[in-house]
């Protein structure tokens, strides 16, 4: 994702900690008043000699035009200026250096102070890495905070009392505020944020803009995590008002994730990476907040990485396979079909949840391959049961859905070839799609969910009841079946609530001409209490888990050997 150092600098460079004090304060025309002693062991000249120079006969001669051209912008209104440049030694050789301008008020002078960070160059010829500062905030660049994150690593080693601390900050939905506003304004923002985060931490701390819209903190000789704390409320405290940019009020938060350093060893590179993925959690949890980080988010960071790159093998591997849960009428107690549920025979891990996995393949793109498969598998299936019993009542099949499915340009090609290819009747076939696909693209959706109405293939809306149910589009929805969510008929043998919720759910189905699938029926007092409401069908433990095609047919040959009589239907 980002360049990394060796990438970014000339080859023989190598970063050194300047000595401290290395100050200048200007006289008229950027004459050299005062320098600092070290800077003549740092360069080589003797000190007397230097105080008669001017800055610009610091630097190497091909960078002096564009520092005069910077140097006249300052002004007292404009007081600071960050660059770099290349400084030259009196043995010829050069280092890279990253100044920092500023102007006393009291004095009225112009100081610079370089950077501590610099870098030797390697011949007169060489170029200073274009990415050692960032060129819109003036704050140090990732390779800078890096190489002192690197410093400040090694130096803890050797004094254990001391603690540093990461601090990785991003901007809360920068990319809305880039999009509907400019990027003008969003870059805007960005300094804006940066120069907050300047102005709280001490000078000896570290800001640095380490990618868009992300910043690095780096305290250093902290006693404890607290003092990171402090730091990130004083931040969101100065982001309470709404900063004024070219006339708009643009409100932003940050979020934060958090490394307290020598606790075990890394590097600079996993340091930061774990501050990063802590605030990618902070963020997740609607921004404006911090998250600390610890090991278990990075184990389970790695567990996720697995599963991707296993789940992108598994499908040529054929480790997936189809299970088939019973639908049972709830008036006879008939099987009316099979929902289809995938699973994942892992070859070191067994079998796996499509709970666990599905989340993951919606993410990648990997449910269209794995959705294909479940579809086209369940419907060669209940062909070949409908063709093993041809005179008893056929059996319908139902394949489950994702939005990423739904919305895919090939769905209704893939739909189309699976039925052709396996004889099964399309009144046999029934997609089951989730609220959250409605709601997303509902429009794009709805003109889907008809074409494959029209072919008469059934629609039923899943898990109906968790997800955030708009009555005013159902009706627009073309589809066939409510299935009530597990989560509902859970309690409805004990809370007279949750059995007015279903009760409510049943009507409101029957008044739409929609019939109902109860899921996660366990207990026969349950099938009792949704057949004496009407409902139409359910589906669960009851009767049977989700099983192998195998399973599935001793199910269909035998029907169901239940403990418990459910009651003979009232009727609604
Ligand atoms: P779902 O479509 O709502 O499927 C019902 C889930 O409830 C199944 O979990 C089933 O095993 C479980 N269940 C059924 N009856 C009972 C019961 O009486 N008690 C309890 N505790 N659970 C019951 P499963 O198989 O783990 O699937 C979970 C979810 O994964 C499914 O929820 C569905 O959203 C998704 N899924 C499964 N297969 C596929 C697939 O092929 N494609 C897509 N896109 N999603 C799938
Ligand atoms: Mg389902
Ligand atoms: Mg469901």
């Amino acid at each position: 994702m980002y360049r990394s150092r060796e990438n970014t600098l000339p080859l023989k460079s190598s970063f050194f900690k300047l000595p401290e004090s290395l100050l200048l304060v200007f006289e008229q025309d950027w004459g050299l008043g005062m320098i600092s002693e070290s800077w003549s062991t740092t360069l080589g000249y003797p000190h007397s000699e230097l105080q008669r120079w001017k800055f610009l006969d610091l630097l190497h001669p091909d960078d002096r035009a564009a520092c005069a051209e910077k140097l006249a912008t300052l002004s007292p209104e404009n007081p600071t200026l960050r660059f770099t440049t290349r400084c030259g030694r009196q043995d010829g050789s050069y280092l890279g250096a990253v100044w920092n301008v500023n102007f006393d008020p009291d004095e009225k002078v112009y100081y610079a102070c370089a950077h501590e960070t610099a870098i030797n160059l390697d011949g007169s010829n060489a170029q200073l890495p274009d990415m050692f500062v960032d060129g819109l905030t003036g704050l140090p660049n990732r390779s800078l905070f890096l190489d002192r994150l690197e410093h400040t690593q090694r130096r803890s080693e050797r004094r254990k009392d001391l603690q540093f601390a990461v601090l990785y900050c991003g901007i809360d939905r920068f990319k809305v505020i880039n999009n509907s506003l400019g990027h003008r304004m969003g870059d805007l923002l960005l300094m804006s944020v940066a120069s907050v985060v300047r102005s709280i931490i001490r000078p000896t701390d570290m800001a640095a803009r380490v990618a868009g819209d992300e910043f690095a903190l780096l305290l250093e000789d902290i006693r404890d995590v607290s003092a990171t704390l402090l730091v990130v409320k004083r931040i969101q405290e100065k982001l309470v008002l709404p900063f004024e940019l070219d006339g708009h009020q643009v409100f932003t938060s940050v979020s934060f994730g958090i490394v307290v350093g020598g606790t075990t060893p890394q590097t600079a590179d996993e340091m930061v990476r774990d501050a990063n993925m802590a605030m990618v959690r902070a963020k997740a949890q609607g921004g404006g907040s911090y998250v600390v980080f610890i090991q278990e988010m990075h184990d389970r960071a790695v567990r996720r990485l697995e599963l991707e790159l296993d789940l992108r093998q598994a499908l040529e591997r054929g480790e997936f396979e189809a299970y088939y849960q019973p639908i049972v009428s709830l008036t006879d107690r008939r099987l009316a079909g099979f929902e289809a549920l995938v699973r994942w025979r892992h070859p070191v891990k067994g079998l796996i949840s499509p709970v666990e996995f599905i989340p993951v393949a919606e993410e990648t793109g990997m449910i269209v391959p794995i959705g294909r498969w479940v579809l086209r598998e369940a419907c060669r299936q209940a062909r070949a049961w409908q063709g093993q019993r041809p005179d008893a009542p056929p059996l319908t099949v139902s394949v489950n859905l994702s939005a990423r499915q739904l919305l895919h340009s090939e769905l209704l090609a893939d739909v189309v070839s699976a039925l052709a290819d396996s004889g099964l009747p399309p009144t046999l076939l029934k997609l089951e799609i989730t609220e959250s696909v409605m709601m997303e693209n509902a429009d794009d959706a709805i003109a889907l969910l008809k074409r494959l109405k029209k072919m008469q293939i059934r629609l039923l809306l899943d898990d109906f009841g968790t997800g955030y149910s708009s009555l005013s589009y159902l009706h627009r929805l073309p589809i066939d079946t409510l299935k009530v969510d597990r989560s509902f008929i859970m309690n409805m043998h004990k809370n007279e609530n949750a059995r007015h919720f279903v009760e409510t759910i049943v009507h409101l189905a029957h008044k739409l001409g929609l019939d109902v699938i109860c899921e996660g029926v366990e207990l026969a007092v349950q099938a009792d209490i949704l057949n004496a409401m009407g409902a139409e069908y359910c589906q669960g433990f009851l009767y049977s888990r989700p099983v192998a095609a195998h399973e599935a047919e001793m199910l269909i040959l035998t029907g169901f050997d239940l403990p418990h009589e459910a009651a003979p239907s009232t009727g609604q």
